[in-house]
């Protein structure tokens, strides 16, 4: 479940339409690009549910590329598309910024897989 995870969400920030299009087909979940990502999505819920495994979802909008994944400081204005590496000003970590935001968005998923077990347990 987290590859899927990890390779829908970096396919989809290179390459929204043609990932979401991709792992549609694989699935058999109709054809996302038509059909918009939330009904790729739901069918993919739904998919893992059946497997009795969970979607886990990082908010798009969470600044994934401009949090340290070292020290955790969120720089206050985005790191451009440009711009490929950096470094924390706190830390002094140095970054590519898509495997920094990646290492970001793993420890969010895990994160919230964790949060999902205890509930569970509870
Ligand atoms: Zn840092």
């Amino acid at each position: 479940m987290a590859d899927v995870k990890r390779f829908t969400t970096l396919k989809a920030r290179l390459y929204p339409n043609e990932a979401q299009a991709e792992l549609s087909r694989k699935l058999n979940c109709g054809n996302a690009a038509k059909d918009g990502y939330g009904a790729f999505r739901e069918c993919l819920r739904y998919k893992l549910e059946r497997q009795g495994k969970a979607l886990i979802v990082v908010d798009c909008y969470a600044p994934t590329s401009r949090t340290c994944s070292v020290c955790g400081m969120v720089l206050d204005s985005a790191v451009g598309w440009k711009q490929r590496l950096w470094t924390c000003p706190k830390c002094g970590a140095a970054y590519d910024r898509e495997i920094n935001a990646a290492k970001n968005i793993k420890a969010e998923g895990l994160a919230q897989y964790q949060r999902m077990q205890k509930r569970k347990a509870v």
